[in-house]
């Protein structure tokens, strides 16, 4: 394994299945992390991503999801092959998640402070009196004072909720951090916030994040490299100015064209026309090919293989060269 990685997902395929049909929810990912690098998950809702996160802490809903094949290394062990036992030892601990609803990741009923102490009690050492003064600290972190740790979360606004599931994710200090969209449920000043102290969290503790999101914007001022996510498959990845500069596959540039801009005269957004295709019943070739303005027959027929356009960009598509200088 290439010591700078982290996390190596190799080819995962995952599956829900149901009495009558399949839902392809991932097909065939392959996404590395470099320790201390964030990196951005950015594609529509359904398009696999929080399917990628459990995965990784294998807390897919059970019996229905099903990781088909593939291999996520995590640290050189395929977490996919360890027993619970060891999985509870690694979730919480060296990896953790930020959910993205601040109000169903908190229990209603505890207070806040206990709630971060039972994720350090559970994976150190340490006395009762000890993970709460670890609490308390993680609390500061966060900027809430630590005097609030007898509150509940009904106590706290929004924002305040989503920093103490950032201090419960973080109290055990994770080498790898999956943010599922954590300021999807916030309002735009408090989404700043929270993305700033993320920020600053991030570089103390040295973690690698995986950023979830729909939201372009989060990518630009968070990530250090983009994955762009299409009906379960990445179609293009590369560093934040690759894809910020030189977006290259259809779909990603359709994401831009479609963000409002401040010096254009145009007057009507650009949406990328149609939907997602329906998971259960993917095409045979690539899968934007039904709203995609260059396809041609060869993309109705194959999947297009990934090329790297530079080192460290890579697309999938047939016509790259076409749509380049289209
Ligand atoms: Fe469009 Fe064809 Fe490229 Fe798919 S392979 S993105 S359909 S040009």
């Amino acid at each position: 394994m290439d010591n700078n990685k982290l996390l190596e997902i190799k080819n995962l395929v995952v599956q829900y299945e149901s009495d009558d049909s399949v839902v392809h929810a991932v097909n065939g990912v392959n996404l590395s992390f470099r320790s201390g690098e964030t990196v951005g998950l950015v594609g529509e809702t359904g398009a696999g991503k929080t399917t990628i996160a459990r995965s990784i802490l294998r807390i897919l809903p059970s019996p229905q999801a099903e990781v088909v094949s593939g291999e996520i290394l995590f640290e050189g062990e395929d977490l996919l092959k360890l027993s619970e036992k060891e999985m509870r030892k690694i979730r919480g601990n060296k990896i953790a998640m930020i959910f993205q609803d601040p109000m169903t990741a908190l229990n209603p009923i505890e207070r806040v402070g206990d709630q971060i102490a039972e994720a350090i009690s559970l994976h150190n050492r340490v006395t009762p009196a000890e993970a709460e003064e670890r609490a308390i600290k993680m609390l500061e972190m966060v900027g809430i004072p630590g005097s609030r740790y007898s509150e509940y979360p009904h106590q706290f606004s929004g924002g305040m909720k989503q920093r103490v599931v950032i201090a419960m994710a973080l109290a055990c200090k994770p080498e790898l951090l999956l943010a599922d969209e954590p300021t999807t449920a916030l309002d735009v000043t408090i989404q700043a916030q929270v993305l700033e102290l993320m920020k600053a969290l991030k570089k103390q503790l040295n973690s690698c994040v995986l950023m979830i999101t729909h939201d372009l914007g989060v990518v630009a001022s968070i990530c250090d490299s983009v994955a762009v996510i299409y009906a379960g498959e990445i179609v293009e990845y590369g560093s934040l100015a690759d894809i910020f500069d030189y977006a290259s596959h259809p779909y990603t540039k359709g994401l831009f064209a479609s963000l409002p801009k401040l010096n254009s005269k145009e007057r009507r957004l650009k949406p990328i026309k149609g939907l997602m295709p329906d998971p259960t019943n993917l095409p045979k070739g690539c899968s934007f090919c039904e709203r995609c303005g260059y396809a041609k027959d060869i993309c109705r027929e194959k999947k297009p293989e990934t090329i790297e356009m530079s080192p460290g960009h890579y697309v999938k598509c047939f016509l790259i060269e076409e749509v380049q200088n289209g």
